[in-house]
């Protein structure tokens, strides 16, 4: 698997190269297919000029984005004239060290690798990790072996709630099941998924665990005074779900909402289409609950986007900026803006 996911996507669409610049302006977008579910996967087939509803959403984007959260322009590389950063390769991402285990908050701490995220909620009944990385290998040592460097026990864990059904996010579960009896959570429609069809399954992927609990949109998942609330996120899959919890840092509380399935993988075909129209109805409405809530935290499963990583050495380095985690909720929504003109953007490019 050596071979970047560009060249990947390059020998799978049998299609010249793109990204030549702002010479290539329009694009007719190809299905093409998608190794993981972190990167824009959506590629150019011809050439010629943008329709200018699609720059005019690309333009919204970037100005919600500044400088500080233009990580989510990638988003918009597919079909943009100019990308906004090079393509990445997952095994790149993969194949770097992994970076150490850190607290983001006093209850919350990361355990992934640069590729993946997973996280792990401290509870009084235990821990909740949410996502699994890619197999038991990294489930052993990042995520059972980050919480215990971390002076936690990864045999309490409670549960694994499972962002969407992508191997990079359930790999690991059978590991931390052995160790902890979890149990595994994720929503009917991506139960039904991974029962029935895998996406951009990997031989370095683990195979999907057995159906279990089933996440449902509303739903108030409870460990003693800890509160995690379900919301159904269709879009990256159509199951995926996002989560909404209270984090702390010293007698400071703040509501963070964890996006469960960032990238894009849409394609010219009905259900993709569908998928694309979900992604865009459901940052929408995320945005104004982010608002009524006062949302301030926005993390990813995905350090592409959230850059997670970064964030916690800017922690651990301390300073007076305060948490990097705590963007504060006028920026959260930005980030849900940005996400959505780019989906807009492609929705207009893929109609025409
Ligand atoms: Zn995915």
């Amino acid at each position: 698997m050596a071979a970047s996911l560009f060249n990947f996507l390059r020998t799978a669409s049998e299609m010249p190269a793109v990204h030549e610049g702002a010479a290539l302006s329009r694009r007719r977008l190809l299905a093409a297919g998608c190794l993981c579910c972190a990167l824009p996967f959506a590629r150019a087939q011809s050439a010629g000029p943008l329709p200018a509803q699609a720059l005019a959403h690309l333009e919204a984007a970037r100005r919600a984005a500044g400088d500080d959260l233009r990580a989510y322009m990638r988003l918009g590389d597919g079909i943009a004239p100019t990308p906004s950063a090079p393509p990445v390769s997952p095994d790149a991402l993969m194949a770097l060290p992994a970076p150490a285990p850190g607290w983001a908050f006093d209850n919350l701490c990361f355990v992934g690798n640069r590729w993946v995220s997973a996280w792990g909620l401290t509870t009084p009944e235990g821990l909740v990790v949410i996502d699994a990385m890619d197999n038991d290998d990294e489930a052993r040592t990042l995520v059972a072996g980050g919480l215990r460097k971390l002076g936690q026990d990864p045999a309490t864990i409670q549960a694994v709630l499972i962002t969407h059904g992508h191997g990079d996010h359930y790999g690991g579960f059978g590991h931390l099941r052995s160790i902890s009896g979890a149990r595994a959570a994720m929503s009917e429609a991506d139960w039904t998924m991974t029962e029935t069809k895998l996406e951009f399954d990997r031989p370095d992927w683990g195979r999907p665990p057995k159906r279990d609990l089933v996440l449902k949109e509303g739903e108030a998942l409870r460990w003693g005074d800890t509160q995690i609330d379900v919301l159904l996120t269709p879009g990256h899959t159509m199951g995926t779900v996002s989560l909404l919890f209270d984090v702390r840092e010293g007698k400071r509380r703040h509501r963070a909402l964890l996006w469960g399935g960032t990238a894009f993988n849409f394609q010219r075909s009905p259900d993709r289409m569908q998928r694309l129209q979900a992604y865009i109805d459901q940052t929408e409405r995320v945005r104004r609950l982010v608002e009524a809530q006062g949302v301030d935290v926005f993390i990813s499963n995905h350090d592409l986007f959230d850059e997670a990583v970064n964030k916690l050495q800017v922690r651990q380095q301390g300073g007076a900026s305060g948490n990097p985690f705590v963007m504060g909720t006028e920026n959260v929504a930005r980030a849900l803006t940005v996400m959505n003109e780019c989906a807009r953007a492609t929705k207009v490019v893929w109609s025409t």
